[in-house]
């Protein structure tokens, strides 16, 4: 806090709750916690709703979840009041979405947009949080609800001479607003995750000339996106119940589960077929619908790796960009695995080339382009698909600090601690929707997202029903639940790569695997229990 603030010279508001952020967590959690009766107010950076939405508003920029699970199960009402066009909706409509829910339960005034959050400090002698923006509100809590995202905290990459490039610049993640035009110009786009694999196809359909910088190639699965019926829209508003249920218990929150079947088991030609039937219906399903040992079995894991290494020699015509496209090194699927529209047969077009960045690195951005160790690529546009400092990121942005003003990101430089992957020992009272430690990110947001936030809510309920003013996790209960989390991804293949998972993208960032790997209704129901014991693994006072 600012010597001016603390002395008081702003006056300070006072609520029950602080919510930061207004994607589908925050939005969520303001109409929860209006129902309940609880003060609140939302702060937003973005000018408008949105989170993800509002911010990843590149080329080709869509849902990898499929719309009739990519949304909010609260509400019956809303349900079959909103109509999906597509299976894979793009940005626009999936904010357009979150525009009308915001407008339909009246959300919009809990929130100051174009507000970013600069401080939130415990006061440990009267048990508030103190909540401070850049544009100089003040607020005081009694709880902090963080529902800032995941992949919320854009990187770019730091490339000597970015300074000094003559042309105009983005990152996937923090893109304009006014319609970015690509026609006739030279653009360079850096990283192939799942940003890059997504713009790819479209910017090069845009462009004069694309050149695509790869550091390490990428295993992708299509996503054969299609318009819905209006029949298809029909039967899917009758059976909507029925499919958030199973994708509540499921492993990755989706309406379809692991085969309790081993790819070892099966016969070669069993195998193709049923990766090739997987293959046909396009989605997550491919990997996370199939069997139960591709990310547990190297052996597993290898023969998925080659069915799709097969995929991309077949799509790709020049036998040596092929070579340059297919991922090795690497199990598939534990970089998080991208859903694509034509990627690879884009690099079949005049207009596209791949520059191996392993064979020939980056070593400046000039003022005409990217200087290879080879050579200066001449481009007008440079576009970062660079990726996020996933899930700490967001969170140690905020200026967080707990008892003792110890700073979040100073308790987490060995790499986060959590218990349940919602709250901290050592910040009272603080939530963290899909933080660390959670499923969040393995699977469908919105399903994780509605789960943590009822559970924050019924701690809540249950805190002012027991009169309790103070909740923490135990040292005990957050020591547990980390050894349980790193415990589980060591039973699985995801260490071994280098990540966001693992937070191997962000130079100096500990290698600790993020996410609880045990699958949401495996969670779900360990919450459940916790609840059911009276919020064991907490302290109440
Ligand atoms: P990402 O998966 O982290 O990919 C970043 C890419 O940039 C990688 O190819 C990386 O190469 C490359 N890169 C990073 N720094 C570089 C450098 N200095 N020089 C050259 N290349 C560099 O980021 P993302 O594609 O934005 O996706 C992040 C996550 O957001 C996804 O995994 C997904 O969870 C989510 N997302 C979801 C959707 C969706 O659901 N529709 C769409 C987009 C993103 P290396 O692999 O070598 O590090």
């Amino acid at each position: 806090m600012s010597d001016v603030h603390a002395a008081g010279t702003l006056p300070a508001r006072r609520v029950d709750a602080v919510v930061i952020g207004a994607g589908f967590a925050g939005l969520y959690a303001v109409y929860k916690l209006r129902a309940m009766g609880l003060s609140h107010v939302g702060f937003e950076q973005g000018g408008g709703v949105g989170g993800t939405w509002y911010w990843n508003r590149y080329p080709g920029a869509s849902s990898d979840s499929e719309s009739w699970v990519y949304s909010y199960t609260f509400s019956p009402e809303l349900e079959q009041a909103w109509t999906w066009s597509c299976r894979f909706p793009g940005q626009a409509e999936i904010l357009s979405y979150l525009e009308h829910v915001a407008e339909r339960f009246d959300l919009r005034p809990a929130f100051s947009f174009n507000t970013r959050v600069i401080a939130a400090v415990f006061d440990e002698a009267r048990n508030l949080w103190q909540v401070e923006t850049a544009q100089g509100d003040r607020v005081e809590a009694q709880f902090l609800i963080t529902a800032v995202g995941c992949l919320s905290s854009a990187q770019v990459p730091q490339i000597p001479g970015l300074e000094s490039f003559g042309g105009k610049w983005y990152h996937t993640g923090h893109w304009p607003h006014e319609d970015v035009d690509f026609s006739g110009l030279k653009v360079g786009v850096i990283g192939t995750g799942s940003s890059g694999i997504q713009s790819i196809p479209v910017i090069a359909r845009q462009a004069a000339h694309l050149t695509v910088f790869q550091r390490t190639p990428n295993f992708s699965v299509p996503a054969r996106n299609a318009p819905l019926s209006s029949e298809q829209q029909a039967e899917l508003k009758r059976n909507i119940r029925e499919i958030r249920e199973t994708c509540r218990w499921s492993t990755i929150g989706q309406p379809y589960d692991l085969k309790p079947v081993d790819a070892l088991s099966l016969s070669p030609a069993e195998l193709r077929a049923q990766f090739e039937a997987d293959w046909a219906k396009g989605g997550f399903e491919w990997m996370f619908g199939s069997f139960r040992d591709l990310l547990v079995d190297p052996r597993a894991n290898a023969l998925a790796a080659d069915f799709v290494r097969g995929k991309i020699r077949d799509a790709v015509t020049d036998p040596d960009t092929a070579r340059k496209l297919t991922p090795t090194g690497y199990p598939i699927g534990t970089k998080r695995l991208p859903l694509d529209a034509d990627y690879f047969e884009t690099f079949n077009r005049d207009n596209v080339r791949l520059i191996d960045l392993r064979e020939t690195p980056i070593e400046a951005i000039v003022p005409d382009g990217i200087r290879t160790s080879v050579e200066t690529v001449s481009l007008d546009a440079i576009v970062f698909a660079t990726g996020f400092d996933a899930m700490t990121g967001p969170l140690n942005r905020l200026g967080i600090r707990g008892r003792g003003g110890v700073g979040l990101s100073a308790k987490w430089t060995a790499g986060p601690q959590t218990y349940l992957g919602l709250c901290t020992r050592g910040f009272p009272n603080l939530f963290m929707v899909t933080g660390p430690g959670s499923p969040s990110v393995l699977g469908n947001m919105p399903t994780s997202i509605e789960q943590h936030v009822d559970f924050i809510c019924d701690f809540l309920a249950h805190a002012r029903a027991t009169g309790a003013t103070l909740i923490e996790p135990t040292a005990e209960a957050e020591a547990e639940w980390g050894a349980h989390v790193k415990e589980l991804a060591a039973g699985t293949l995801f260490p071994q790569t280098d990540s966001w998972y693992m937070g191997a993208n962000i130079p100096g960032k500990p290698r600790v695997f993020l996410p609880y790997i045990g699958g949401f209704g495996t969670y779900r129901q360990l919450c459940q229990a916790v609840a059911e014991r009276g919020y064991e693994g907490f302290c109440l006072s």
